[in-house]
Parts: structure tokens; C-alpha cells; sequence
């Protein structure tokens, strides 16, 4: 005889041990099986194990049966493990207690969870990157900085580690990132000869972003998303999704430290380029001590800040100067102050001889008058060959405007989104004045954190 404790730790142990055995068996004979309990008779010699088996009762029958048969190799399995001069005799006992519905559901989910984290994360990112020879890189419609940026430096860093490497966005690469290192590797999306192992989509949130590039993803054996986006849609076969990143760029620097591979000053920059982007200039909230300090370690591998300022924002065609002056003659203000707002409608863009990349960051404009907390802008277009309205959305210190974007079928981050409204311009000012006014009425508690 021997105590409570001793036969509370053996039956522990046995619990552990038989868990860890039944996963391992590969036996047809067994299906999917978990042990809800085991109680051991005082003098070690038996044990009564309580099993729950998914399925109906012929796959529980099959499966008693299969244990039954497979005794002794699981008893000599726990002799050895427990380090037991002789293991208990098992009996198996099917439970059908009421707990057991929840168990199994509880199992299910487990499963299904860790099967999700083996495919999540940078190291699972970094593993496929490592196993694959062929990649398509890709970008979502009308890129910005760090979508380009930690594209290329993702994909130079691949083909020097001697990969096979395409660079895909549909509708090309606004001017004033076409300088960077590599960018006129980007092609349109069209059949490809050969199915890549892996594609990898950086910096985009939703599918629905990248155009005519999404029918060739199921070519590849992995889709990778990298993204940094709080609304990202999880799509994708692995993923890595770190919302704190500043920047893809910053994520992509990671990645290639787990990797192994080494910065040159092409990749410095390209990551140097994405990360100044969407920090603007490391001015934003989202500019943290590591994103100055992955900034730092770029800098020290031959990315030089001012050219890269200088080529990002301040080589501007006089059609974009034009463009902005009539831009600002748009801007409207409402809510106290608290709302601006300007409007691009096509004649603008015309009367400018400006392209519609021209756009990007004029939203900044309205954002920087004193007292705003919500700026947009409104750019005409069209979705479908109908009338519609791009908008771009940015805050200063608390209101989410993802959420403001998300109401419209958009999204983005909390201090930056967007969403294309279908409608006439006058009409989509209106209605999301409409929605940015509500907001606003209901204040930092409801909308958001100071950041
Ligand atoms: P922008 O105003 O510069 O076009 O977009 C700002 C941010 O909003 C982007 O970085 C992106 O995160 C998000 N965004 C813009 N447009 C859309 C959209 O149509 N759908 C989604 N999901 N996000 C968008
Ligand atoms: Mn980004």
C-alpha cells in the first residue's frame, strides 16, 4: 500500500505519459482519442483510464478495441517513461460523463489553435522563406513607402541568399519611389511560365488590395502575409502580423536578422525608405525608441537619410506644387475646427497636368491646421466604371479613423485609413463628414487612446 500523494503522482504521471503516447501512436486501429482521467488502485497495480473518443459509437468501439490490442506496447511505453519497475495493468474506460462534450470541444479548439501558431509568427515566416527556391513579391495597388520599400528589401535580400525572385503590383510604382534600388523590377501582373513556391504580399491588409495580382497567388504553394495593419484580414497560408511595427520595413529588418542575411546599402535603404514613410519621417506616433534604433542600425549600413528624405518628398514635379495650391483652396472646416477637409475632383488633376499618384499626402495639409483632430480628403474616381470617391483619412491625437474608414468598407491603422465610397463627390463629403462629425461628438473615451 502506498500513500495518496504517491498514487496522486503516479496517476498524474500516467496521465501525462498516456496523453503523450496516444498522440505519438499511429495507429489506424485509434482515432481521435484524450484521456479525461486516471485513478490507480492503492497498490499500483491497476489503473483505470478514462478515455473520450470523437465520433460516433463504431469509431469508439474501434477505438477501445485498437487500445485494447495495443496494450502492451503502451505499457511497456510507460514502464520506461515513468521509470516504473512494472506499469499498471490499464483498463480503458470510455467516458461519457457530461463534462465530456465540453472536453472535446475544448480539444478541438486546442488543435485547431496550435495548429493557427504553427503557421503565425516570424519564425514560422522565417521557415518558409528558408525552404523555398521561388518567390513572387507583391505589392497592393497604389503602394506607398514602406509597401515598395520593405517589398524590395525582402525580395534583393532573397535573390542574393540565391533565390528566384518577381516583384508583381498592378498599375506600377508612383514616381516618387521609382529611384529606389530594384523598383524597376516590378511588373505587371500577368501569366506566369512558372508557379512560384512561395508569394509574399508585404504591407497589405486585405486581399481586395492588390488587384489583378490575386488570381495568380494560387499558383504558389504559400501565400506569405506580412503586415502590420490592426484590420489585417488573416489571409494567407503563414503570416506575421505585428501591429506595433512602425513600418513592414521594420519587421522585414527582423526578418532577415532570424534569416541570417546580411544588410547591404541597396536593402539598408529600400527598409530605411519604408520605415521614414510610414513614420513620416519619424515624426508619427507609431516612431518608437526600436524604430529609431532599427533606423540607426540601417544608417550604419549605408542608407543616407537626407538623400532619402530629399527623393521621397521634396523632388516634386511643378504639376504637384500646382495641385496642391488648388487643393488648398478646397478646404473646408467644420466641428469647431476640429474637422478639415479638401477635395481633388478630376478637373483639378487636369488643370494641374498632375497624375493621380500626385495625391498622395496632400491629406497631411488640412491635418497640420492648428486644432484639427480629423483631416480628409476627398479624391474623385471611380469603382466598376461608376462614380466613387477615394477618401484618406488622418487623425492627430485620438479619434480612430480606421474606424471611420471601416463603416464604408475600408480600414487601415487608427491615425491613417482609407476606403473607396461609391457615390459623387459632393454626396461622400457629406456622408463621411456625416460619420467623422459623429465621432468626434463622441470623444476620446469612446474613440480611442491618446497615441
Ligand atoms: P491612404 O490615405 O494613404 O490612401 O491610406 C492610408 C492607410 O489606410 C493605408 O496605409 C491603408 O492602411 C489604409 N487604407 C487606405 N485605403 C484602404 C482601403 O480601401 N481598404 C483598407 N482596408 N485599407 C485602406
Ligand atoms: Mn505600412
Amino acid at each position: 500500500m502506498v500513500s495518496k500523494t504517491r498514487m496522486g503522482r503516479v496517476a498524474g504521471g500516467l496521465e501525462r505519459e498516456l496523453s503523450a503516447i496516444l498522440r505519438e501512436l499511429k495507429d489506424p486501429r485509434i482515432g481521435f482519442v484524450s484521456i479525461t482521467g486516471v485513478e490507480v488502485s492503492p497498490d499500483l497495480r491497476h489503473a483505470r483510464v478514462f478515455v473520450s473518443v470523437l465520433g460516433g459509437p463504431e469509431t469508439e468501439a474501434a477505438t477501445m478495441e485498437g487500445l485494447r490490442r495495443s496494450q502492451g506496447y503502451i505499457r511497456g511505453e510507460v514502464t520506461r517513461r515513468l521509470r516504473l519497475r512494472l506499469a499498471p495493468e490499464l483498463e480503458w474506460v470510455p467516458d461519457h460523463s457530461i463534462e465530456r462534450g465540453v472536453r472535446i470541444a475544448k480539444l478541438i479548439r486546442d488543435v485547431r489553435e496550435a495548429e493557427e501558431r504553427a503557421h503565425e509568427g516570424k519564425e514560422a515566416v522565417a521557415r518558409v522563406l528558408r525552404a523555398a527556391r521561388s518567390f513572387l513579391i507583391a505589392v497592393h495597388v497604389r503602394p506607398d513607402g514602406d509597401a515598395v520599400g520593405s517589398a524590395l528589401a525582402l525580395g534583393l535580400a532573397l535573390e542574393r541568399a540565391g533565390r528566384r525572385v518577381r516583384f508583381l503590383v498592378d498599375g506600377g510604382i508612383p514616381r516618387n519611389l521609382a529611384w529606389l534600388p530594384g523598383a524597376d523590377r516590378f511588373e505587371p501582373p500577368a501569366a506566369l511560365d512558372e508557379a512560384p513556391e512561395a508569394a509574399v504580399l508585404l504591407d497589405c491588409g486585405d486581399l481586395e488590395r492588390v488587384g489583378q495580382v490575386r488570381p495568380l497567388l494560387d499558383q504558389a504553394q504559400e501565400v506569405v502575409n506580412i503586415d502590420h495593419h490592426p484590420s489585417n484580414t488573416r489571409f494567407g497560408s503563414t503570416r506575421w502580423l505585428e501591429p506595433s511595427a512602425a513600418a513592414v520595413g521594420e519587421q522585414v529588418l527582423d526578418l532577415l536578422d532570424e534569416l541570417g542575411l546580411e544588410l547591404d546599402e541597396r536593402v539598408a535603404t529600400a527598409l530605411f525608405a519604408s520605415i521614414a514613410s510610414d513614420t513620416g519621417g519619424f515624426r508619427y506616433a507609431n516612431t518608437r525608441a526600436e524604430t529609431l534604433e532599427r533606423a540607426a542600425r540601417l544608417v550604419r549600413a549605408g542608407a543616407k537619410p537626407a538623400e532619402i528624405s530629399r527623393r521621397l518628398w521634396e523632388e516634386r514635379p511643378l504639376s504637384s506644387l500646382r495641385l496642391l495650391s488648388r487643393t488648398l483652396e478646397s478646404l473646408e472646416v467644420a466641428a469647431g475646427g476640429a474637422y478639415a477637409w479638401v477635395r481633388v475632383p478630376r478637373a483639378a488633376l487636369e488643370a494641374a497636368g498632375a497624375a493621380e499618384e500626385e495625391v498622395e499626402g496632400l491629406v497631411n495639409y488640412p491635418r497640420t491646421l492648428q486644432g484639427v483632430e480629423v483631416a480628409a480628403l476627398f479624391q474623385e474616381a471611380s469603382l466598376e466604371g461608376r462614380p466613387a470617391v477615394r477618401v484618406s483619412l488622418r487623425s492627430n491625437r485620438w479619434l480612430d479613423v480606421a474606424r471611420v474608414a471601416a463603416r464604408f468598407g475600408g480600414g487601415g491603422h487608427a491615425r491613417a485609413a482609407g476606403c473607396t465610397v461609391p457615390g459623387a463627390l459632393d454626396e461622400v463629403v457629406r456622408r463621411v463628414g456625416q460619420a467623422v462629425e459623429e465621432e468626434l461628438a463622441a470623444g476620446p473615451e469612446s474613440g480611442g487612446e491618446e497615441a
